[in-house]
């Protein structure tokens, strides 16, 4: 992909992105097994076995929106995913952008979330960042200058628990009232001004998740992070359109469903709830006609309800993977699950 490249305008778009090998895999001698021969395929070499146990790899293709190699920056990929949503805020739509894969696949690396380490400066380059600085872009051009006011909410779901990230981790109840309007009680909305608010809040708001865990990584591999940016009229106070960034739990924790230790099965079944039903509801979207969706299946579809009903909303998925044989599994796996989003 070079930045002359087409935008696609679909109201949903899927995508993936590989990351490069790491130092660990490389001196475990992994090998890369996947390929982007282009902007819109990825083919991934499957090992396998024949009968007489000779090994062979098996190509497996798949194609989506678009296919993002390991050379690819967040920039690029905001561009072509998050970047074309932000307009349609303005005109009082509601955008959500999901980061898929497996623990380790580069979805918080992607947001802009990883505050460890390396320090903001590698988050101020993620898409929460870069989409709240499009947002302040658009505010402050031509149009609404003065009319809509910006804030922004971060919390978790953590086990079908929604905890609040921006308010001591409180944990909030979530009401649907008669007319099927979802809420999240209380949960706090901070009014920013700048993308640099943006880092201060996902700063605070990932030491509040992840303090007493023994692993960062361990706990957010676990719960889903919905970062909001929320425009709201200035003289009444109402929403006008919200951009919803989901870094998800790990995929592969579905799969915990059948672990020994029963705190780790139920938290599994859960994931596995949530990412089906998040499945089910974004191909919904795309089809329209008022079929029945299974918001209530799980928090996370239930939170989100708005953002998938409605005439104005828009959607896209990045799929992160893994480049490495021994990751192959969960790989398949998540391009399996992309695929079936965009398929209609
Ligand atoms: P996840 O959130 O999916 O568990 P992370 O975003 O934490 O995964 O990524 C795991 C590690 O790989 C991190 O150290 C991250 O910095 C690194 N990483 C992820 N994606 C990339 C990339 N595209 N380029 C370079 N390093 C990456
Ligand atoms: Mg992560």
């Amino acid at each position: 992909l070079t930045s002359s490249d087409p935008i696609v305008n679909h109201q949903i778009c899927v995508c993936v992105r590989k990351r490069p090998l790491n130092r660990k895999e490389l001196s475990k001698r992994d090998v890369d097994v996947v390929t982007i021969p282009n902007k819109e395929n990825v083919i991934v070499h499957e090992p396998k076995l024949k009968v007489d146990l000779t090994k062979y790899l098996e190509n497996q293709n798949f194609r989506f929106d678009y296919a993002f190699d390991e050379n690819s920056t967040n920039e690029m990929v905001y561009r072509y995913t998050a970047k074309p949503l932000v307009e349609c805020l303005f005109d009082g739509g509601m955008a959500t952008c999901f980061a898929y894969g497996q623990t380790g696949s580069g979805k918080t690396h992607t947001m802009g979330g990883d505050f460890s380490g390396k320090g903001q400066q590698d988050c101020a380059k993620g898409i929460y960042c870069l989409a709240a600085r499009d947002v302040f872009k658009l505010l402050h051009s031509k149009f609404k200058k003065t009319e809509l006011s910006v804030g922004a909410s971060f919390f978790e779901i953590y086990s079908g628990k929604v905890f609040d990230l921006l308010n001591k981790k409180l944990k909030l109840r979530v009401l649907e009232d008669h007319k099927q309007q979802v809420q999240v009680v209380g949960l706090k909305e901070e009014t920013i001004e700048s993308a640099d608010d943006v880092l201060r809040l996902i700063s605070h708001g990932n030491n509040v998740r992840t303090s007493g865990t023994t692993s960062a990584n361990q706990h957010s591999s676990r719960s889903h992070a919905v970062f909001q940016i929320i425009l709201r009229k200035k003289a009444t106070g109402k929403l006008y359109g919200k951009f919803s960034l989901i870094d998800l739990a790990g995929n592969e924790r579905g799969q915990d469903t059948i672990s020994s230790d029963r705190q780790t099965r139920m938290e599994g079944a859960e994931i596995n709830k949530s990412l089906l039903a998040l499945k089910e509801c974004i191909r919904a979207l795309g089809r329209k006609q008022g079929a029945h969706l299974p918001f209530r299946a799980s928090k996370l579809t239930q939170v989100l309800r708005d953002s998938f009903i409605g005439d104005n909303s828009r959607t896209c998925m990045i799929s992160m993977i893994s480049p490495g044989m021994s990751c192959c599994e969960h790989t398949l796996n998540t391009l399996r699950y992309a695929d079936r989003v965009k398929e209609l």
